[in-house]
């Protein structure tokens, strides 16, 4: 049986990394894609069957090459595509210049919109599946996530317009939602009250760990889902259940 492939982009740290253990744990090859060179070197030791390419995603000529050269690896087909680079940055709308809007649109919707684009003939190849990772920012508005909520509310979107688009060819699209977990990404704008908030709203009154992502993010990627098609799960605690407000 020939091995599966998954690339997993943000993968040099947290879920991303996480998600490329749980994948290698599972016997899959996974390609990682990370812009953070020293970062992809340092957490690589002992990894196992991981093959490193360093790109922006939010780069067209990136992503144009990141395709050709995984087209050359792979032979010309992929398992599953994990849109997990993204990052974060608090503040209302006011406070937000374009340039700053812009900065979390390109890499959070735009890098997850060309990665997808890019990768579809090696999707279609192997009948993969895409998995984009969102936020609960996307289920729920606040009053610091002016940017942050927007574009993951629209890679949610997108994930529902490439299931209705892909379904034909055997794709499967599906979008993870995770709460709150203690990565750099997170803890660089959950302030102390920020926190302290988030523990009393959880029913679970904790953060999520990077391996209970990367559980149900590879389960989304496995034929075990093979009829879960265009949705976006919250794996949050059950923060979004509460009807509660994003602290
Ligand atoms: P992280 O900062 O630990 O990891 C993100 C990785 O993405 C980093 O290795 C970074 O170098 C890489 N990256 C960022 N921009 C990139 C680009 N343009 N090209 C290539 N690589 C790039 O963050 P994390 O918390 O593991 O976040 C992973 C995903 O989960 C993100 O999309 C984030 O928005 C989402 N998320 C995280 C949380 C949380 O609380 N940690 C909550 C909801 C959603």
């Amino acid at each position: 049986m020939t091995q599966k492939v998954a690339l997993v982009t943000g993968s040099a740290r947290g879920i991303g990394l996480a998600t490329t253990a749980k994948f290698l744990e599972d016997g899959w090859k996974v390609v990682r894609v990370d812009w953070d060179a020293p970062a992809l070197e340092a957490s690589a030791e002992g990894l196992g069957d991981v093959h490193d390419i360093v790109a922006d995603i939010s780069l067209e000529a990136d992503v144009d090459a990141l395709v050709a050269n995984v087209t050359e690896l792979t032979g010309g087909g992929i398992n599953a595509l994990v849109n997990n680079a993204g990052i974060a940055d608090f503040g209302p709308m006011e406070d937000t210049d374009f340039a700053r809007w812009r900065r979390i649109m390109s890499i959070n919707l735009d890098g997850t919109f060309l990665m997808s684009q890019g990768f579809i003939p090696l999707l279609k190849a192997r009948r993969g599946a895409i998995v984009n990772i969102a936020s609960i920012s996307a289920l729920r508005a606040s009053t610091l996530r002016v940017a942050y909520g927007t574009s993951k509310a629209a890679v949610a979107h997108l994930t529902e317009q490439q299931a209705a688009e892909l379904g034909e060819f055997g794709v499967r699209a599906n979008c993870v939602a995770p709460g709150p977990v203690r990565t750099k990404l997170a803890m660089a704008v959950h302030t102390p009250e920020i926190i302290a908030a988030y523990h009393d709203a959880i029913p679970l009154n904790r953060y999520g760990q990077e391996e209970e992502l990367a559980e149900a993010i590879c389960w989304l990627c496995s034929d075990k889902a093979s009829y879960v098609n265009g949705q976006t799960l919250a794996v949050d605690g059950g923060f979004e259940s509460t009807g509660i407000g994003l602290p």
